[in-house]
């Protein structure tokens, strides 16, 4: 694999990446959804910005370990086609059937530079079974995310998919859709990626503690002191401060009886 991508962990991309740049850096993050089980067959979708008004995306129907870079679609903020998609290697190629989703994370995050969804089984498997992924657990998914949330459900590739993350994707950088996946987004298509990364794994640790049947209680003075971490550092945005910490009150309020993973839905 070539070393193309340009990521370290915390930094923005120093420079805007050109457009032969962004279409390597999905085929490689491409590669790793395939290798890593989260995208098999022709699930999941990655798209970057190319500028304010047009958007690389992959393309429907093809797998993503197979997917060139050439075959990467451009389209418009209405989810059009545009430019040389009509032609040459990109020619009868559609965007994801999961654009619309891609694009409302777009229009609701100016700072959004990527996004990535794909099918993490053990996240969308909780997602079923009623349980958050991680939920006040992990100090980690506190500092790195401020909490994971699910959303509704909504038929997949449908206008409604996107209707559901309106709402979160303002304020968290990773999502789990109900029965169907995960959304997360990024600086760059390397950090929506590692975003995803991390969830899947907060996930297999969740499913876990759930197997072994107990949990002890994360201290809620333990719990402030991350969630003033993400305050100073700035990471929060606005309305999530109150939320990460009353989503964390709830299990300290029920006292010590391993309330860590109420089942939500
Ligand atoms: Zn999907």
């Amino acid at each position: 694999m070539s070393t193309l991508i340009r990521y370290e962990a915390g930094k923005k991309p120093v420079r805007r990446p050109t457009e032969q740049q962004l279409r390597q850096e999905i085929i490689q993050v491409c590669r790793l959804l395939h290798q890593k089980d989260y995208c098999l067959a022709t699930d999941g979708n990655v798209s970057a910005r190319l500028d304010t008004e047009s958007f690389l995306v992959t393309p429907s129907g093809y797998s993503k370990a197979l997917v060139q870079a050439n075959q990467l679609v451009t389209v418009d903020a209405s989810g059009q086609v545009v430019g040389q998609g009509k032609y040459g290697p990109q020619r009868g190629l559609r965007p994801s059937s999961e654009i619309l989703l891609h694009l409302e994370a777009y229009r609701q995050r100016p700072d959004v530079q990527a996004v990535v969804h794909a099918h993490p089984p053990v996240a969308i498997a909780l997602s079923i079974a009623g349980y958050d992924v991680a939920p006040c657990l992990l100090p980690d998914v506190i500092l790195y995310f401020g909490m994971v949330p699910t959303t509704e459900y909504a038929t997949p590739a449908s206008a409604e998919g996107a209707k559901v993350i309106t709402d979160l994707i303002t304020r968290y950088d990773a999502l789990v859709l109900q029965r169907h996946g995960s959304v997360t987004v990024g600086s760059s298509v390397v950090e929506a990626y590692l975003r995803l990364e991390k969830l899947e794994q907060a996930a297999l640790i969740t499913k876990t503690v759930i197997e072994l049947g107990r949990a002890r209680p994360f201290p809620p003075d333990e719990v402030e002191k991350l969630a003033q971490w993400r305050s100073q550092q700035g990471l929060n945005r606005p309305g999530q401060d109150e939320e990460i910490r009353g989503a964390c009150g709830v299990c300290s309020a029920a006292g010590s009886g391993g309330c860590l993973f109420p089942q939500t839905r």
